[in-house]
């Protein structure tokens, strides 16, 4: 390549650098080698768990871990990108699929598949991850890997969807409250509903919630971004108390509510309860 000057004497061989750098954007807000360091947990690998590893692996963090026992079925194909009417017809593990096709899109990242139950998960992936993104569509799986974050202080991010509704929360142990703070008695209702999307696990299959591929890029999205926010921003919030402006603040002991159908999100402060099995100080 040469290194001669093009139009006005603007240096060529600059020009070129710059396209040729699969991160240039994103470096001019974040830190991209602490990015590339991050290792990170996905839990569940359904409609937003796809979404999630997608912006994962191309933001070009280090490792992320998927787990998930589910296989891929035809009615999830509305939704979860990596899938194929092919995965359906072989019963895939969701996993799998989902860790071989997000590494062609950056085989950088190093996509980890964990086929198995979010109550089996080692805890060396625990101590392993910087950060893990809840990503289930029941509250069982939620408060699993809510106790297993906490007990690490492992930061988490939750997401949920449900039809054109999402929401999320971000977790930061010990600061704020947890996920099982903000359950409420209707929660606790649905808390044994089915475990797996076709009820393979457990057989306690519920009524199926509704979903489109809209909500979880959304919530997907707004998950990614705190994650990164929380990675970037949390030495200098223990150490100083406040966070990085030029990070961003995230919404940490907030929910967020995501409302497609008006195009509102509304968040709100959460309290820790002081009877908390998780979080209670
Ligand atoms: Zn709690």
């Amino acid at each position: 390549m040469s290194s001669g000057t093009g139009l006005r004497g603007l240096p060529v061989l600059q020009v070129y650098r710059m396209d040729d750098d699969v991160y240039e954007r994103q470096r001019r807000i974040w830190n991209q080698d602490r990015i590339g360091a991050m290792r990170v947990l996905v839990g569940g690998a359904g409609a937003l768990g796809n979404e999630i590893v997608k912006n994962l692996v191309q933001i070009g963090v280090k490792r992320v871990y998927v787990i998930d026992f589910d296989r891929v079925v035809a009615s999830n194909l509305n939704r979860c990108l990596f899938f194929r009417r092919s995965d359906a017809l072989r019963r895939s593990k969701k996993v799998e699929v989902l860790a071989r096709r997000a590494s062609q899109i950056n085989s950088d990242v190093e996509v980890v598949p964990i086929h198995g139950d979010i109550r089996d998960l080692s805890d060396d992936v625990i101590r392993d991850v910087d950060i893990a993104l809840g990503a289930f569509d029941n509250f069982h799986a939620r408060l699993v890997l809510n106790l297993r974050c906490y007990e690490r202080q492992v930061p988490l991010i939750d997401g949920g969807i449900e039809g054109l509704l999402g929401t999320v929360q971000v977790v930061v142990p010990p600061f704020t409250p947890c996920i099982e703070c903000g359950i409420t008695d209707m929660d606790l209702q649905h808390l044994w509903e089915r475990f797996s999307c076709g009820g393979e696990a457990t057989g306690l299959e519920g009524p199926k919630i509704p979903y489109v591929p809209m909500t979880g890029a959304v919530v997907a999205g707004i998950q990614v971004a705190e994650c990164v926010k929380v990675h970037l921003g949390l030495e200098r919030f223990k150490r100083e108390g406040n966070w990085s402006d030029s990070v961003g603040e995230p919404m940490a002991g907030k929910s967020l509510l995501i409302d497609l159908r008006t195009g509102s999100f509304y968040a709100y402060d959460l309290q820790r309860r002081s009877d908390c099995n998780v979080c209670s100080l």
